[in-house]
């Protein structure tokens, strides 16, 4: 019975060992708890991350979390225990706009370390080593990728979504998910990477809105006249690197847009860039984030 007992406890001992040692090697960062989401609260509130030349975009209502895009590989390793330390501990949706790494970066970090109910991205493959982890992380997390389609609509509470645009094409950025959201009276737009082109084929749609994020991080072959023209936004926010080497946002764009007296907000000058919003009124505040690479 004596020896029964030793070993039992040998068992038990090496059980703890091993259970030790996979939480200790898992992907993330163990030593950080995932805490409980925050007090609800009847404001929406957008985090434009400071990620430098890259994407990250954090939409969070009531218990409603959605993530547009993870930043670089880099960014990705600050970005998820900031998210955890906002108190995210889901995300109902995550939108990998298109496969590039300044967007799909940090995601397969970000899979590892939350439960997601949808994931959604365009369907085209990528050689980026960072969307082969994506793929890895989604199959071994049991996400299922989807694609959604052209004028697409999901809704969380208050928050209404319509995917403006999604394309598949040899030209990544022209595939990007261009998302609207409307929140009671006032509305925003996530251009990610659109080109041009895009703008120019979703003309027709419904753009008008109060805040829009700046296509391709403020380049001249995005933000065309027509369009910004058509949207007539009151704010534009652009995710840009300080120094970046594209030489990001081009001047012909902001010039574009102080002509038709946008306020404008850059994480290279105003780090993350915080709103929030009852549904009538939007503020903004800027937060000194270390979430760069
Ligand atoms: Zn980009």
């Amino acid at each position: 019975m004596k020896d029964f007992m030793k070993r039992l406890v040998q068992v038990v001992v090496t059980i703890l060992i091993l259970v030790g040692l996979s939480y200790l090697f898992r992907e993330g960062d163990p030593e950080k708890e995932v805490k409980p989401s925050k007090t609800s609260t009847n404001s929406l509130e957008i985090y434009y991350f400071d990620v430098g030349n890259a994407d990250s975009t954090l939409i969070r209502y009531q218990d409603y979390n959605v993530l547009i895009d993870a930043g670089n590989t880099v960014d990705g390793v600050k970005l998820v225990p900031y998210l955890k330390e906002l108190g995210i501990d889901h995300f109902d949706t995550v939108i990998a706009t298109h496969a590039h790494e300044d967007h799909i970066g940090g995601m397969s970090r970000v899979v590892y370390n939350f439960p997601i109910t949808h994931f959604y991205m365009p369907n085209h493959s990528s050689t980026w080593k960072s969307y082969d982890n994506l793929m890895k992380a989604l199959e071994k997390q049991n996400v299922t990728l989807e694609t959604p389609s052209i004028d697409q609509t999901f809704d969380l509470g208050d928050l209404h979504f319509t995917i403006l645009w999604i394309g598949d094409s040899e030209d990544y950025n022209e595939n990007s998910i261009v998302l609207k959201l409307n929140f009671l009276n006032t509305s925003y737009l996530f251009m990610a990477d659109a080109t041009g082109d895009v703008e120019r084929q979703i003309l027709e749609k419904d753009l008008s809105c109060d805040v829009i994020k700046i296509g391709h991080h403020g380049s001249k072959y995005s933000s065309v006249a027509p369009f910004l023209e058509t949207v007539q936004p009151k704010y534009a926010v652009i995710s840009v690197g300080k120094d970046n080497e594209y030489h990001y946002p081009h001047q012909v764009v902001l010039d574009k847009l102080e002509y038709l007296h946008v306020e404008v907000y850059r994480t290279d000058i105003h780090h993350t860039i915080h709103l929030t919003s009852n549904g009538e009124d939007i503020t903004f505040d800027f937060i000194e984030t270390d979430l760069n690479g």
